[in-house]
């Protein structure tokens, strides 16, 4: 997490681009998304790429979405089944009726 100042800051930098949003609460939407972001470094960099690759400005689930990652649901540290990764293994049938291990997401970080 960063903190709001510096989210704010770098939201800024996206008032050139198409969309950005005219009114000063949907733009603090953007930086209240931004403020997801690890280190100020990666803030930085994110918002650096948007205003040199992007016509339009992101709104604020592309924001979440970017600084989440692959993985969608955040698993729980204790969980029995996935021990934290979000992942848990299930034994499937593949396509010769064969019983083989595989991952699925677990759904520990959405119940
Ligand atoms: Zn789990």
């Amino acid at each position: 997490m960063i903190s709001p100042e510096y989210a704010r800051s770098q939201i800024e930098r996206l008032s050139g681009l198409k969309k950005y949003p005219k009114k000063t609460v949907a733009a603090l939407e953007l930086a209240k998304a931004l403020e997801a972001a690890a280190t100020e470094a990666a803030a930085e960099q994110y918002i650096t790429d948007c205003v040199g690759n992007q016509r339009v400005c992101p709104t604020p689930a592309d924001i979440r979405a970017y600084f989440r990652g692959p993985m969608t649901s955040p698993a729980v540290a204790d969980c029995p089944r996935c021990h934290g990764t979000g992942w848990r293994s299930v034994t499937r049938k593949d396509a010769h009726g064969n019983l083989v291990d595989a991952s699925a997401p677990c759904r520990c970080g959405t119940e």
